[in-house]
């Protein structure tokens, strides 16, 4: 790719990510309504396109390699714009390369595990990209705004002693930790949005009918608690972006400026691993070259033995 495009990327995805060890707080450190200041919206859509195309030739050489997976865990309030995202900067890749789960409500078997049993369910294989729409976050966000949630998880006394959320961040931070020792790349994006652009939000999926199966009026109970989750998110950066697997904030009142911000982050992370396509080593080379003389002599009169062929292909076994 032109080196100043790789460029701009870097320079788009820098100021987004959470410097481990950072005390955070959302509503000061993080703009909602952020775009950055040299990029206008037309060419914008330039930009996500280059990295939809980038991500699909990544994606491809990365299923080929078969060594490293991606985790894409992507965490937001309502109608910050998780679906319509994942649509947009997916577009491109490869459908069997990608599994995308979204995490509900935990089910009566999901709860008589451990708090991280479900989401180890789900993760990517090798060569895989894995989005986790909602994700284990969700144990250190929703549980902690509702406590009734924490009760329906059967913990033992001593698994409750003491500050529950710290120990909880120290072993996702472990968990994530083991993954990415493993060969699983984990990229977490928190799509940041405003209070009043969630309240133009709703009352659009209210307003029109095709948007109306988007809108639960527990939506706007959960509203209620916006400040809780200001305060459970700013603690979530400030404990869980790590060397190993940082935040980036993604500043989603703008849609536009948001899918290709989380496109520059999926980029850089796959030219990060650089994956490559495995080098055939000589004795499978020796079997191809059987199999292309095999097919060779099958050509029928007047067709070329092998139109693909640049030069004269070598004999087997010659250097
Ligand atoms: P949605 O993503 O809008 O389809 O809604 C999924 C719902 O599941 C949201 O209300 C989440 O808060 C809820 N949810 C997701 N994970 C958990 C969890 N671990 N514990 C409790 N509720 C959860
Ligand atoms: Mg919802």
């Amino acid at each position: 790719m032109a080196e100043d495009a790789a460029k701009q990327l870097a320079e788009l995805v820098e100021p987004l990510r959470v410097t481990p060890g950072s005390k955070v707080s959302l509503a000061r450190d993080y703009d909602p309504a952020f775009k950055a200041g040299w990029l206008k919206k037309k060419e914008g859509e330039e930009h996500l396109q280059l990295s939809v195309d980038l991500l699909a030739q990544y994606q491809d050489r990365l299923a080929a390699q078969d060594t490293y997976g991606v985790l894409v865990v992507l965490q937001a309030l309502d109608a910050a714009g998780k679906d319509g995202t994942i649509r947009h900067v997916m577009s491109g890749v490869n459908p069997q390369g990608v599994v995308v789960h979204s995490f509900k409500v935990p089910s009566a078997e999901e709860l008589d595990h451990d708090f991280l049993w479900r989401y180890a369910q789900r993760l990517p294989a090798r060569g895989q990209i894995g989005i986790f729409n909602r994700s284990h976050y969700e144990e250190v966000l929703v549980v902690r705004v509702h406590p009734h949630l924490l009760e329906r998880q059967q913990l033992p006394p001593a698994a409750m002693h003491g500050d529950i959320w710290k120990r909880r961040y120290r072993e996702i931070n472990d968990w994530e930790r083991y993954l990415v020792d493993n060969g699983f790349r984990i990229v977490k994006l928190f799509l940041n949005l405003s209070r009043e652009e969630q309240r133009m939000r709703f009352l659009k999926r209210i307003d029109l009918a095709e948007k109306n199966w988007k809108f639960s009026s527990a939506d706007v109970t959960e509203r209620a608690h916006w400040d809780q989750y200001q305060k459970a998110f700013s603690e979530m950066l400030t404990h869980t972006s790590t060397e190993w697997a940082p935040w980036h904030v993604i500043p989603a009142d703008h849609k536009w400026f948001a899918r290709i911000a989380v496109g520059a982050v999926l980029v850089r992370t796959l030219m990060d691993i650089d994956p490559r396509y495995p080098v055939v080593d000589p004795q499978e080379r020796q079997a191809l070259q059987q199999a292309a003389a095999a097919l060779e002599a099958e050509a029928p009169d007047g067709a070329a033995a092998d139109p693909f062929a640049e030069r004269p292909r070598r004999a087997a076994g010659e250097a």
